[in-house]
């Protein structure tokens, strides 16, 4: 195939933050310290990742980080990595504290409190939800400018997931912008003060609120997604509590079998356990 590989390349992002490669098993493997290596793109896309790299370090807890793990940038293939328009981030170390793309469901606060800076850097981010080729990396490309669309499955995925995981609102992740969504949105949006009651009287205004505002709702889901990077929140990470570890245990069943036929008998027999008298008063005490 006729490609060519751009003159630009980088070893940092983000101020002088390694970026390593952690394909290379058995010595560099997924999830490793991966190794120092030199990605080829475009340099006014690099621009755009050092900045949202700069701006995350701003915005978490933990500050800089000590190395970004990365799954490639430039490949002689067709579409955005074959033009040098594309990253694949895989994780991203802080001292000793990893946040893996791969690891959404066990750390899906700060995995989308991450996404939240991604989204307001690079327009085109395929994450987990987006298919199974994007469950292990978020793939990050200038196609698209940032900003939110109703009709991009992968923004609404991301907005689903955010006002699911991070504002504790009941919606189905599925990458349709439902009225189910639009009252998620209602609700987070008018909780956080991001629009008023006016501003989000009929449906068209809430979709109206949603597009003006969308980057104050991502800072918004920044800091509470990247919250869970506090050291306080992460002593507590280091031993959830028994209520914690159940409301996982229900997160995960929605998860992994949400239109499976046992889903609801699997969940009918922990609430018969949850409800034995002595395991009610563990997790009582626990609340
Ligand atoms: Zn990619």
């Amino acid at each position: 195939m006729a490609c060519s590989r751009p003159a630009n390349t980088f070893k940092t992002l983000g101020g002088g933050v390694p970026v390593h490669y952690d394909r290379e098993p058995p010595l560099f493997p997924l999830g490793s310290k991966g190794k120092p290596a030199s990605f080829a793109v475009e340099s006014s896309f690099e621009n755009q990742l050092d900045a949202t790299m700069t701006e995350l370090w701003k915005k978490c807890p933990l500050g800089k980080a000590d190395i970004i793990l990365s799954a490639g940038a430039f490949v002689c293939k067709s579409g955005q990595h074959g033009q040098g328009l594309a990253f694949d981030l895989d994780g991203i170390w802080w001292g000793s504290r990893l946040v893996l793309a791969k690891q959404y469901h066990s750390d899906s606060r700060a995995y989308l409190g991450i996404e939240a800076i991604l989204r307001k850097h690079v327009g085109t981010v395929l994450n987990f939800e987006y298919n199974a080729a994007h469950q292990d990396h978020w793939h990050l490309d200038p196609g698209t400018s940032p900003g939110f669309d109703s009709g991009s499955r992968s923004r609404v995925l991301y907005l689903q997931m955010a006002l699911r995981k991070l504002f504790a609102q009941p919606v189905k992740v599925d990458g349709l912008f439902s009225d189910e969504t639009r009252k998620g949105v209602h609700a987070v949006f008018a909780a956080l003060g991001l629009a008023t009651a006016a501003e989000m009287d009929t449906d068209s205004k809430v979709d109206k609120a949603l597009a003006k505002h969308w980057m104050a709702f991502l800072d918004a889901a920044a800091t509470e997604g990247l919250a869970a990077l506090a050291p306080t929140a992460l002593a507590r990470a280091v031993a959830p509590t028994p209520l914690q570890l159940l409301a996982t245990l229900h997160d995960t069943l929605e998860d992994e079998l949400p239109e499976h036929p046992a889903r609801k008998t699997i969940e009918r027999a922990i609430e018969n356990f949850a409800d034995h008298p002595d395991i009610a008063a563990v997790l009582a005490s626990s609340a």
